[in-house]
């Protein structure tokens, strides 16, 4: 794999230069929490050891995205928002959310069901995703396919040497960038021996947890297992797990209308909540939080490997960190692996 070098303050001022011709988005500091936004002049990008507190999905796959407008007197209108030439930079995010782009187009640019919506976004963007030298405590990255230096998902893998970046070419995308730009030069013998003992460090750090592999077998047979009737207990259904996983997708698509104008929307669900699968009917195939935490952990753990090859989890660690009960998914994968 082709590796160059930049000046880390060479590279901001590349992406905050670009700020005028395409959307540059990274993470910057908000009333205390770190976000992935479009940057504008003043912010300050801003890479901690700590991972953002919401995903990259985003981005990505807006929490509501506006499909269409009509309007009724003029019937056989349609409006769909203009989709845009206009090149995006993703920069800054960690491996895992650069995985998760992986998952992402599984779902919105498979054959059967292309999504142009998501797949404007994701073809005229370049992500360029930064190692975690640091991983935290909560990750488990190594375990789901990925890892602290993976470079699924990304153009550009950057290996942070403290005043500059080791870079990686991992797409034709990520070439042609650093093709355009005169900052990079070509990474020598030294810098590749100080990446492998970084790499080599922080993966190391990350500790084996779970086993997808044994879960899947459990849960090929698992439906009925006693299992869910104690796992989901302490769950009191707040979706914020579902709201900061940079994998889940689930979508409802709700019209607003004002007179004889309306929009139609896609906004976030989650399947952790009881009117997710709520029929008109009255009737409800996931009453209870048994039901809906199986969903969670089956569609992640079995559905999407039946269907993608792959787990829908990269691993990041959010839904530990951020549950209020402390729920904390690694432990439930563990005692599904021993039930
Ligand atoms: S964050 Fe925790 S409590 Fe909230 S829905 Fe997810 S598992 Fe349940
Ligand atoms: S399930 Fe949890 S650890 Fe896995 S990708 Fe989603 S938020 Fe991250």
């Amino acid at each position: 794999m082709k590796e160059m070098i930049i000046k880390k303050d060479a590279l901001m001022n590349l992406l905050t230069g670009r700020a005028d011709d395409c959307q540059v988005f990274a993470p910057v500091e908000v009333e205390g929490s770190l976000v992935i936004k479009e940057i504008q002049p003043g912010d300050e990008i801003t890479i901690s050891s700590m991972n953002t507190k919401a995903s990259i999905k985003e981005t990505f796959f807006p929490q509501r995205e506006r499909l269409f407008s009509y309007d009724l007197s003029k019937p056989g209108e349609m409006k769909e928002p203009p989709f845009s030439d206009r090149k995006r930079i993703v920069f800054g995010i960690r491996p895992c959310d650069a995985k998760s782009l992986t998952v992402f187009d599984c779902v919105f640019k498979g054959k059967d069901y292309p999504d142009p919506y998501y797949i404007d976004k994701r073809d005229n963007t370049i992500v360029i995703a930064v190692g975690c030298n640091e991983p935290s405590t909560t990750c488990f990255c190594s375990d789901t396919g990925a890892g602290p230096f993976s470079t699924d998902g990304a153009d550009l893998l950057l290996v942070d040497l403290d005043g500059s970046y080791l870079v990686r070419v991992v797409t034709e995308k990520g070439e042609s960038f650093v093709n355009e730009n005169t900052a990079f030069t070509e990474a020598g013998q030294q810098q590749a021996e100080t990446r492998d003992a970084i790499v080599d460090k922080a993966t190391k750090a990350v500790h084996a947890q779970v086993n997808p592999d044994k879960v899947k077998k459990k849960l090929d047979d698992g439906f009925d297992s006693n299992v869910w009737d104690i796992i989901h207990e302490k769950c009191i259904g707040c979706g914020t797990c579902t709201y900061l996983c940079p994998t889940c997708h689930c979508f409802d698509i709700v019209d607003e209308t004002t007179g004889t104008t309306g929009e139609r929307l896609r906004i976030w669900d989650s399947c952790m909540y009881p009117f997710f699968t709520l029929h008109a009917s009255g009737g409800n195939p996931r009453k209870t939080g048994k039901e809906r935490m199986r969903q969670r952990v089956m569609h992640k753990f079995k559905y999407f490997v039946d269907n993608n090859e792959m787990v829908a989890c990269t691993g990041c660690g959010r839904c530990v960190k951020y549950c209020p009960v402390n729920l904390d998914i690694r432990e439930i994968l563990k005692q599904i692996e021993v039930s």
